[in-house]
């Protein structure tokens, strides 16, 4: 999940990141009396999920608390980036002198988090990572160790930050683990005129998996962004959208997740992960077929099923009680192995239903499923 901008705020504030003073609202009259109070002048952001809001026109500067109104009034409602403004956080103008980025981010592949730390940051940082990556340390931080202030020096050091911004990096790195992020990001970090370090505008992502422990979150649902994850989640799906051809419907993540690759060895790429579970009804079955038959990508569905608390009967049940609810225009393979999987199987055969064939194995599956694909 990730955070406002004025979240990311509240967050380092509380963890003892210098940020500038700012209230959030979303009313144009309310705008002008924070800037009132915040001394008159206010910088006026955008609050939306996305980057590149400065150029996009989503931060200006307010000289008076007239004009905080005025400005106020133009973004609440406007589109940024495709993201409609719901409201606008003012802040307390600083005078910056210098700019840098840093950040931790999960690095899933090391197994481990990436400090990336530069001392040229701003709203240019992705143009300078990508035409002069030296301008940018990656320093790999051993989530076991943390960040302890040897590290936090090393990090400025090999960035070029001033030493002074080493306080900064041992408490965002506190943000990341008492908070439960997989990702936090200053951009700026700033040197001020008067010789101090901001926190001038923070991103956060929060690890949807630590929701349990963190009772501050609330009980707000997940955001789905792809409509098929927001059904599959209406739906009590575990589903995951991915980007190839081959619908997969098993169940169990380690059944599913060895199905995603023994498709991707056939030379086809799955459309989906969708877990039904064990124990999963029917009305289950039916529930995942109209989820992954509505994805428009998906050209054959391979439904791969080891039978344990599921009796294969039973998800026999649901694939034919499904097609009463869902026209089936796509191939299904379907591979039922395990708990009554004959009683499943005939109870398929029986039904003879022209686009739905049956394997014995999960590597006839997927090669059945992978030629279907590649022939539609
Ligand atoms: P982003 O475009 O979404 O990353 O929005 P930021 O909050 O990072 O603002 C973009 C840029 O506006 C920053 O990199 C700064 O250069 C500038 N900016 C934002 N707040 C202030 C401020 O209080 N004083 C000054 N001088 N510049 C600011
Ligand atoms: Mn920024």
């Amino acid at each position: 999940m990730d955070l406002y901008e004025h979240q990311a705020r509240e967050l380092f504030e509380r963890h003892g990141i210098p940020v500038p003073r700012a209230e959030v609202t979303d009313s144009p009259r309310e705008a002008r009396e924070i800037a009132r109070r915040l001394g008159g002048r206010a910088v006026v952001k955008a609050q939306v999920k996305t980057g590149g809001r400065g150029k996009a026109g989503g931060v200006k500067l307010a000289p008076d608390p007239a004009a905080a109104e005025s400005t106020a009034r133009q973004m609440l409602g406007a589109d940024i980036r495709g993201h409609r403004v719901g409201t606008v956080m003012l802040a307390e103008p600083v005078d910056v002198e210098r700019e840098f980025y840093v950040s931790y981010v999960l690095d899933r592949a090391a197994g481990g988090f990436l400090a990336i730390a530069s001392a040229e940051g701003g709203t240019e940082i992705e143009e300078t990572a990508a035409t002069r990556p030296e301008a940018v340390a990656r320093i790999p931080v051993d989530p076991a160790r943390g960040v302890t202030s040897a590290v936090a020096a090393h990090i400025a050091s090999a960035a070029g930050l001033p030493a002074r911004t080493a306080d900064v990096l041992i408490r965002l790195w506190q943000v990341l683990v008492r908070e439960d992020a997989l990702l936090v990001e200053v951009n700026p970090l700033v040197r001020t005129r008067d010789g101090r370090v901001l926190a001038l505008d923070g991103k956060v992502t929060l690890d949807d998996n630590a929701r349990f422990r963190q009772s501050r979150w609330g009980a707000e649902p997940r955001e789905h962004t792809d409509p098929l994850e927001a059904e599959a989640a209406a739906r009590g799906l575990t589903y995951v959208k991915l980007d190839g051809e081959v619908g997969v419907i098993g169940n169990g993540a380690g059944l599913v997740m060895s199905t995603l690759d023994v498709i991707a060895g056939r030379g086809a790429r799955p459309a989906d992960f969708l877990d039904i579970g064990g124990g999963a009804s029917a009305r289950t079955m039916a529930d995942a077929l109209f989820v992954v038959l509505a994805d428009p990508a998906v050209k054959s569905v391979l439904v791969n099923v080891f039978g344990g608390i599921t009796a294969c009967d039973t998800v026999a049940e649901g694939i034919l009680g499904a097609l009463d609810a869902v026209h089936l225009t796509k191939p299904l393979v379907v591979r039922l192995d395990g708990n009554n999987a004959e009683a499943g199987r005939a109870l398929l055969d029986r039904h003879a239903h022209p686009l739905i064939e049956q394997a014995t194995t999960m590597d006839a599956a997927a090669h059945r499923a992978a030629e279907l694909a590649r022939a539609a």
